[in-house]
C-alpha cells in the first residue's frame, strides 16, 4: 500500500543529491561611522490607549543609524543609489525626502520597517486588518482563552450619531439633560450586560465547548492582540486615512499614538508627511474653477449638484479662508 508517509520518507545520506547550495565568501565591512541603535536600547516603546489598549514599538527597521542621523537616512540612501551617491548633508536629505514625498516617489520609504505589539478592541481590530500590506499576527482564541478585558466608552464620551454623516459618531450626549443623561446611561447599562457574558464564557469552556465556538457569544468589544509589521510608505497611508476626522474615534486613538512613537525614528518623513499629506488640502478640477471664478467677481460656487461635494468644497474653503 502507498501511503503519504512512505512517498515522503527521506533517502539515506549516502543516497542523497549533491546539496544545491553553495558556499560563498563572506566579506564583513566595518561602518564608516558609529552606529547608534534607534531606539536607544530599549526593548519596547509602550503607550497605553483607553483602560486595556496598547500600542507598543517593538522594533524598527534599519535598527541602527550613523551617529546623529535617522532613519530618515535609509530612504535617502535607497533614493540615492538610483544616481550612486550615498548620503548627504542633513539638509540635503531633508530636501530630498520632501522632493520624494511631495512627488510621490514611494519606494524609498518602504525601506524602513516598523513592528508593533497591539492590544486593541475587535471592532477597531476588523477597520485595521483592511489595511492589507502589513503582516500580522494575531492572538488565537481557539488556542488560548480571551482575556476579561471590554472596551466601553466614559459616560462623558457616549457619543450621538451624526446628523451629516451617517458612518459617524459626532458630539456627545449632554449629561446636564435628564433625557440625554438617560439615553447615555442606558447605553452603558447595555454594555454591562454584554460583558456579563464572559462569565458564561468561562463557564462553558470549563464545562468542556471547545474555545473556538465558546468564544462566538462574546461582543466585539472584547479585546485582542497582535504582533503588525509594515512599510513606512503604507504606515503613513494608515495614519493619513485614520487619523483623519471621517475615522472612528477609537481608531484615531491609536493612530494618533503610533505616529507619536515613529515619529523620532523619521523626523524628516513625517514632517514631510505633514505638510504634504495630513495638513494640506487637495483641490479637484471643480475646486479649481470656482476659485477662478472669484477673480471673474464669482462666488466661488462649485458647479455640481452633488450635495456632498459641495458638502467638502463648504468644508475646504472654510479651511482656507475663502
Ligand atoms: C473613514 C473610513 C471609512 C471606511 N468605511 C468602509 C466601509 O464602510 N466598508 C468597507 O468595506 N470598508 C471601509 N473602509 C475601508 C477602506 O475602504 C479601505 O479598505 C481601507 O481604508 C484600506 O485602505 P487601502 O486599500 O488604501 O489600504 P491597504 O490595503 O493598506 O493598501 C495600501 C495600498 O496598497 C494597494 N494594495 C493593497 N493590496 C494590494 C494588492 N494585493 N495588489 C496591489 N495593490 C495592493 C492598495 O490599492 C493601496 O494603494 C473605510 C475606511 C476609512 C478610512
Amino acid at each position: 500500500m502507498t501511503t503519504e508517509h512512505a512517498m515522503t520518507e527521506p533517502k539515506p545520506i549516502a543516497q542523497r543529491e549533491q546539496s544545491p547550495t553553495q558556499t560563498h565568501e563572506v566579506k564583513r565591512v566595518a561602518p564608516e561611522t558609529p552606529l547608534r541603535d534607534l531606539m536607544e536600547g530599549d526593548a519596547r516603546r509602550e503607550i497605553r490607549v483607553h483602560e486595556h489598549g496598547l500600542m507598543a514599538l517593538v522594533d524598527v527597521m534599519p535598527r541602527l543609524a550613523p551617529e546623529g542621523q535617522t532613519a530618515d537616512q535609509a530612504i535617502v540612501q535607497a533614493a540615492r543609489v538610483s544616481y550612486g551617491a550615498g548620503t548627504k548633508k542633513v539638509n540635503e536629505d531633508r530636501g530630498l525626502i520632501r522632493y520624494l514625498l511631495r512627488h510621490r516617489h514611494t519606494t524609498p520609504f518602504e525601506m524602513v520597517e516598523f513592528k508593533f505589539h497591539i492590544a486593541m478592541p475587535i471592532f477597531i481590530a476588523r477597520q485595521w486588518i483592511r489595511h492589507r500590506t502589513a503582516n500580522v499576527n494575531e492572538y488565537s482564541a481557539r488556542y488560548s482563552i480571551v482575556h476579561d478585558r471590554f472596551y466601553r466608552p466614559a459616560r462623558e464620551g457616549v457619543r450621538k450619531q451624526s446628523a451629516t454623516n451617517r458612518q459617524g459618531g459626532e458630539e456627545s450626549f449632554n449629561l446636564a439633560d435628564p433625557a440625554q443623561a438617560k439615553t447615555a446611561d442606558e447605553y452603558l447599562a447595555y454594555l454591562d450586560e454584554v460583558e456579563a457574558l464572559y462569565a458564561k464564557y468561562q463557564q462553558l469552556n470549563e464545562a468542556g465547548v471547545s474555545r473556538e465556538l465558546a468564544r462566538i457569544g462574546l461582543p466585539v468589544s472584547v479585546y485582542t492582540e497582535w504582533y503588525w509589521k509594515c512599510d513606512l510608505h503604507n504606515i503613513l497611508r494608515f495614519l493619513s486615512l485614520r487619523i483623519d476626522a471621517h475615522a472612528q474615534q477609537e481608531i484615531r486613538d491609536f493612530a494618533s499614538a503610533m505616529l507619536q512613537l515613529i515619529e523620532p525614528i523619521v523626523p524628516l518623513t513625517v514632517e514631510a508627511w505633514r505638510d504634504y499629506e495630513l495638513e494640506s488640502v487637495r483641490l479637484t478640477r471643480l475646486e479649481i474653477e470656482a476659485i477662478r471664478s472669484i477673480r471673474q467677481g464669482g462666488d466661488a460656487e462649485l458647479a455640481t449638484d452633488n450635495k456632498r461635494e459641495r458638502a467638502e468644497w463648504a468644508a475646504k474653503r472654510e479651511s482656507l479662508g475663502l
